[in-house]
């Protein structure tokens, strides 16, 4: 696959991406795009920078151009999952790029941090595209601002770091709301045993694409463990730091106030 006119994607779509100025599919993009758009489910296993945003983003707004149909009143009809409000803002500037020619396209945020009010407005009259952080999405969806009845696809993205920071009974809760009947496209840097394990409970018959290997330790780093309760953690800390052959130290912490501490 050598460039995007091969994917029978629509003229406004080819457009957007001539003025992003991409001219060749990266590898995410190249198996992922075809399958996506013969509503396939995929499990796509890819790092951030290997254009895996594209690779949905893309199939998603063919849909939508292709079946255009307004969506009801507080609901979406594609629904993105991401961890941070960081990237979730990433993910809606993309759909706005790809999709500026395609009208109308609603795509609106739902990230916690920042008043609900403004996002209950923006879903009052429906949007074609939510993107949002799992807790502030089940937020709108409790205050009845957002139904999940019309979901056409849902998009797992950075799935492994979603569920590190804690967001798996959310997703789940979710996830339950959503129609049988919808495409999802599941994407994660790593594999873990509880990933794969919530891929197979919501995706069906999907197909597993795979651009990195999955991420090993280095080789060159030993490493110990110690097992010690809450309370001896500093102690310890504290002696492994007294070693004079540890010059320089990253420690990682879970929260801003261990770090602080
Ligand atoms: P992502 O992995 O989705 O975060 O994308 C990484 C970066 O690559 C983003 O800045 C995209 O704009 C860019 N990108 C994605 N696909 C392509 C492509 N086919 N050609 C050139 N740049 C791309």
């Amino acid at each position: 696959m050598t460039s995007f006119n091969e994917f029978g994607l629509a003229e406004p779509i080819l457009r957007a991406l001539a003025q992003e100025k991409y001219i060749t599919p990266t590898p995410i993009q190249a198996q992922t795009i075809p399958l996506a758009c013969q509503n396939r489910d995929v499990i796509g296993i890819a790092q951030t920078g290997t254009g895996k945003t594209a690779a949905f983003a893309l199939p998603i707004l063919n849909h939508l151009f292709n079946m255009r149909q307004r969506p009801p009143q507080k609901s979406c009809r594609v629904q993105v999952l991401s961890p941070t409000g960081e990237l979730t803002g990433q993910i809606a500037d993309s759909f706005r790029a790809y999709g500026r020619h395609i009208r109308p396209l609603e795509i609106a945020l739902a990230i916690g941090g920042v008043p609900i009010n403004r996002q209950i407005r923006a879903l009052a009259r429906g949007v074609e595209v939510l993107v949002a952080t799992p807790g502030r999405l089940l937020d709108l969806v409790n205050s009845r601002a957002l139904r999940l009845d019309q979901v056409e696809v849902l998009v797992l993205d950075e799935a492994d770091r979603m569920l590190d920071m804690g967001f798996i009974h959310d997703v789940k809760k979710i996830i339950a709301r959503l129609p049988k009947k919808r495409q999802t496209l599941f994407f994660s840097a790593t594999l873990p045993h509880d990933i794969q394990a919530l891929a197979k409970d919501i995706l069906r018959n999907p197909v597993r694409i795979e651009v990195t290997p999955t991420a090993t330790t280095v080789e060159k780093i030993s490493q110990s463990l110690y097992h010690v309760d809450k309370h001896g953690k500093f102690a310890l800390l504290r002696k492994l730091l007294q070693d004079p052959a540890l010059q320089r130290t990253l420690v990682f912490t879970r929260t801003k106030r261990g770090a602080n501490k």
